[in-house]
C-alpha cells in the first residue's frame, strides 16, 4: 500500500507582474511536484527599507492587492499573504505612523482583500518594538497568520533587525501565532533557543505554542546539514516546517531539483543521525509528514478564524518597483 505523502511549501515569493508569474504556472509547478498547498508571500519592495519612502505605499497596497488576485484562483491550495512593514520612512521617519498605516492596511487585506495571511521583514524597526505590537495585537484579534524573515539577509540588507530573540517580544501578544523563516541563520542556536522556551511557556501541546520555524532557505551549503540536525535533535519536531524559499515562477524540474529534492535529502540524514527516528521505524513516516505538511498547516489554522477568501481584482495590477528574486 503506498502512503501518499502531503506537502505544503510554507515559504514562497511572488516576484510580481513583470516576471511572467501566474497562478497557472505555480499550480502546474504544485501539481506535477506533488505539492497541496503553498503559502505565497506579495512580491517584496525592491529597495532597501531605509530608502523607503511615503510614495512607496501605494506600492506596498498594490502587491497586497495583486497577492489576493493570484491566490483567488485556487483558493484551497495557494494561501496568501500581505506583506507589512512599518518602516519609517514611509510616514516621514515615524515608526508610530508607520504603524498606523500599517494596521489601516492590514485591516483592509483582512476585510477587503481576504487574505489571512502577514509576511514582515524588520529592517529600520525591531520586532519588540512597543509600537509594533499594537499591530501584532490587531493581526492576533482579526485571526490572521504571521511569518517573520529571521537572520541575515545574503543581500547584505539590514539583518541586525533580525536576531532570534527579538521575536520574543511575541510573548507580549496573547493568540499571535508566528512562523520564524529559516531558522535563524546565522543565528542558529539562538533560535533554537527561542523555540525550545515555547514548552517552558506553554507546555507540550502543540496547538498552545506561540512559535514553530521553517528550514527554507538561508544556510550556505555548509552549514545546512547542520542546521536540520541541530533543528531536529534540539526542538520538538513539531515545531520545524518545509519552506523552499522560492521565488516565483520555476518550472516544475527548478523546483524539485532545487528546493524539494535537497530539502527531501537533508530531513533524512538528520533524522538517520539523530537516533531518534530511525529508519524503517514508523515513527519516521510521522515526523516527515509532519514537518512537510502538518505542522505548518495545524499553527496556521490555530491563527485563523475564517478561512481565506481571496478577492479576484476586476484590473490587471502592474507592480513596477517588486523585487524579482534577490532578498
Ligand atoms: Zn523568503
Amino acid at each position: 500500500m503506498e502512503i501518499p505523502l502531503r506537502i505544503l511549501d510554507a515559504h514562497t515569493h511572488l516576484s510580481g507582474s513583470e516576471s511572467g508569474e501566474s497562478a497557472e504556472l505555480i499550480l502546474l509547478c504544485l501539481d506535477t511536484c506533488g505539492i497541496d498547498k503553498a503559502f505565497i508571500f506579495a512580491p517584496l519592495i525592491d529597495s532597501r527599507s531605509d530608502q523607503l519612502t511615503v510614495q512607496h505605499i501605494e506600492d506596498v497596497r498594490a502587491h497586497n492587492t495583486y497577492c489576493a488576485s493570484l491566490c483567488s484562483t485556487a483558493p484551497d491550495r495557494l494561501i496568501g499573504f500581505c506583506v507589512l512593514n512599518p518602516a519609517p520612512g514611509l510616514a516621514s521617519g515615524s515608526v508610530a505612523r508607520a504603524t498606523d498605516l500599517m494596521i489601516e492596511e492590514v485591516r483592509r487585506c483582512y476585510h477587503e482583500l481576504g487574505l489571512r495571511g502577514v509576511k514582515m521583514v524588520p529592517a529600520g524597526w525591531y520586532p519588540d518594538d512597543p509600537e509594533v505590537l499594537r499591530l501584532y495585537r490587531v493581526i492576533a484579534e482579526l485571526g490572521m497568520y504571521t511569518i517573520f524573515h529571521v537572520g541575515i539577509f545574503l543581500d547584505g540588507r539590514e539583518g541586525k533587525y533580525c536576531r532570534p530573540a527579538f521575536y520574543e517580544g511575541v510573548h507580549q501578544v496573547t493568540g499571535l501565532r508566528v512562523q520564524l523563516a529559516h531558522v535563524g541563520w546565522p543565528w542558529v542556536d539562538e533560535a533554537l533557543a527561542v523555540l525550545a522556551m515555547e514548552t517552558e511557556l506553554h507546555g507540550q501541546d502543540p496547538a498552545n505554542w506561540q512559535l514553530r520555524a521553517d528550514l527554507s532557505f538561508g544556510p550556505p551549503d555548509d552549514w545546512q546539514l547542520t542546521t536540520w540536525q541541530k533543528a531536529i535533535d534540539s526542538v520538538p519536531p513539531g515545531m520545524l516546517c518545509y519552506g523552499s524559499d522560492v521565488f516565483w515562477p520555476k518550472s516544475p524540474r527548478e523546483y524539485r531539483e532545487q528546493y524539494l529534492q535537497p530539502q527531501f535529502g537533508l530531513f533524512e540524514v538528520a533524522a538517520t543521525n539523530s537516533h531518534i527516528i530511525p529508519e524503517g521505524d514508523p515513527k519516521r513516516a510521522e515526523v516527515r509528514q509532519k514537518i512537510f505538511y502538518d505542522n505548518a498547516w495545524a499553527h496556521f489554522q490555530a491563527a485563523v478564524h475564517v478561512p481565506q477568501r481571496p478577492v479576484a481584482s476586476e484590473r490587471p495590477i502592474a507592480t513596477p518597483h517588486a523585487n524579482l528574486g534577490k532578498h
